[in-house]
This record gives structure tokens, sequence and C-alpha cells, in this order.
């Protein structure tokens, strides 16, 4: 909620797809996005990230409720499946592109690692592996990614292979792809904002400068040099930063950066309300405004003390 402060909503997707399944944490389906998108048009303000940013960087006061929707690492479903209903809607929204995946059918490892998180543990071959690794066990494939987050990009390849050793090779058809700059070009032709969600998608507090900087800075000129025009918005990947990545930001010349956990907010932390799947349908899977509410609000957040992600 815009509350005392007057600070717009900032939500984050990721994909929306046809067929959803509760192993797709990182998703929301068709219908839940309809009916969200249904619900903030008439119900909130739908703001674009340039009026964020006037409200951040020249203090353009915005009306109560604004509310702007965000997608981050640039799944080609959000072609597919969001931007039909943004486009029926009438409503503006960003997309965090990942340049070095767009158009090369690169895929992220987390889905990879997720895909495999089931085959393993389907097989009742997970914990063996895992825990040769020095693995705490995982319950859920959530809490798998979340573990391999905070391993070595080298230590997180070899368990992968090695699981996918186990269970035999992946069917690379069966994890999602990023979007073409065919696609991103329509979409910012239309009006939606493209920002970068660097390169390679790497937690950026653990890289070099040279590294950093690429990532950063690269990953502007990527999307400027395809759709000739100035890149202002940036996410961090996992909402990691600190202090060298947050110059980083200023030196590229971004406006505004999403992600992360401050005590204030600021141009370059401005917090963002994920929103999943269960955040919509209420009994008899009717949508929910009360849960919808509740969630995009923080409600729910100040009742659990739940942190912001
Ligand atoms: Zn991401």
């Amino acid at each position: 909620m815009t509350g005392g402060n007057g600070n717009p909503t900032i939500l984050y997707y990721h994909r929306v797809v046809e067929e959803w399944e509760p192993t797709l944490e990182l998703a929301v389906s068709v219908e839940a996005f309809e009916a969200q998108v249904a619900y903030l048009t008439d119900r909130w303000r739908v703001v674009s990230l340039d009026e964020v940013e006037a409200h951040w960087r020249k203090g353009a006061p915005l009306p109560p409720r604004s509310v702007a929707i965000t997608f981050d690492d640039g799944y080609q479903d959000n072609y597919g499946c969001a931007f039909p209903i943004l486009k029926r809607y009438g409503v503006p929204a960003a997309i965090f592109l990942t340049t070095a995946h767009v158009g090369t059918g690169k895929t992220f490892w987390w889905d990879r690692a997720t895909l495999l998180y089931q085959k393993a543990s389907a097989a009742r071959r997970l914990k063996d592996v895992i825990r040769g690794y020095g693995a705490v066990d995982a319950p859920t494939a959530e809490a798998w990614v979340k573990q391999l987050q905070g391993w070595s990009e080298a230590k997180r390849a070899a368990v992968l292979d090695d699981l996918e050793a186990l269970t035999g090779p992946i069917d690379g058809e069966a994890l999602p792809k990023s979007l073409s700059w065919e696609q991103i070009r329509e979409m910012a032709a239309y009006g939606l904002s493209m920002g970068s969600h660097t390169r390679t998608h790497r937690d950026l507090t653990r890289l070099d400068p040279e590294e950093l900087e690429r990532e950063v800075r690269g990953s502007k000129e990527d999307i400027e040099t395809h759709l000739g025009r100035a890149v202002r918005f940036f996410s961090y990947p996992f909402g990691r930063w600190d202090h060298g990545v947050r110059a980083m930001m200023a030196k590229a010349g971004y406006a505004l950066a999403f992600g992360g956990l401050d005590a204030v907010p600021s141009p370059y932390s401005l917090p963002r309300r994920k929103v999943k799947e269960g955040h919509t349908w209420g009994f008899g899977r009717q949508f929910s405004p009360t849960l919808f509410e509740a969630e995009i609000s923080g409600l729910l957040d100040r009742i659990f003390l739940r942190s912001w992600r």
C-alpha cells in the first residue's frame, strides 16, 4: 500500500504459465494473473516505472494505492502468456532481462535443479547424492534451490551433474526458455519498459570489480544496443547487493534498482512484493480480493512478521 509514506507498491513476478502446478514456485497461472490484473486495474492505480522514477527522483506525488507490475529473468512466457493480458487491460509493466540468455535457448540453473530434484526424489536417490556434498536435507525443491544458491558455482554445477548422471539426461525442452530480442522489441514498442537483471544472473556480491562491471554495465549496453533507447531500471539477482554493487548502479547510470532488504528504501534499494499463485484463490477457486489485498498490501507480513523478498 502507499500507506503513510506515499511510496508506490512494487509487485514482482517471474513466469506466467498455461498449466500451473505446485512445483512451479516461480510461476502464476494465466487465470491467476488475469484475475490479479483485473483487480489491480479496478481497485488500484497501475503505474509505470517512469512514474515510479519521477516519484523517487523528483518527488512527484503518486495517488494512493499506486502499484507497479514487474517481471524478473525474462522468461519467454512473459510474451506468450502475460503480454496479451497486459494489453487487454491496458496496464504498464516492466521486464528485467538477463541479457546473455535472450534468444539463446540457454536455461537457468534453478530450473534444471528443480527438475533434477523431482527426478531424483521420485527415484528415491536424492539424499544419496546430496549427502556427499554436505548438503542438509531439502524437504522441498524450493528449499533445495535456496541451499544451492549459497554454494559456489563450481560446487553447484558438480552436484547437478551428478544428479543428472544418476537420473538420466534432462530433456532440454522440459526447461523454460528466455525471450527473444524480436519479442522484446515488440513489447517495448507497445510501451512495456525493459530493464536489466544482469547478463548471467550471478550473485553480484560475489564478483570482482571487473565482473561486476560487465554484468551491470554490459547488460545495460546489450539492451540499449538492441532497443535503441536508454535503460534506467535494474533488479538485483536473488535480491542481493552490497555497498560496491550499489555504487556501480550510479556509475553505470541507472535511476532505480529493485530488490533486497534495506531499513530505509532508497532509489537503489526499492523493495518489491512477490506475487504467488496461492495469493489469488479463496474457497472454490474463486478469486479472493481479501486474500490478494492482504498479500500485496503487506498486511499478512505484519501479522506473521514475514520479511520482504
Ligand atoms: Zn532473477
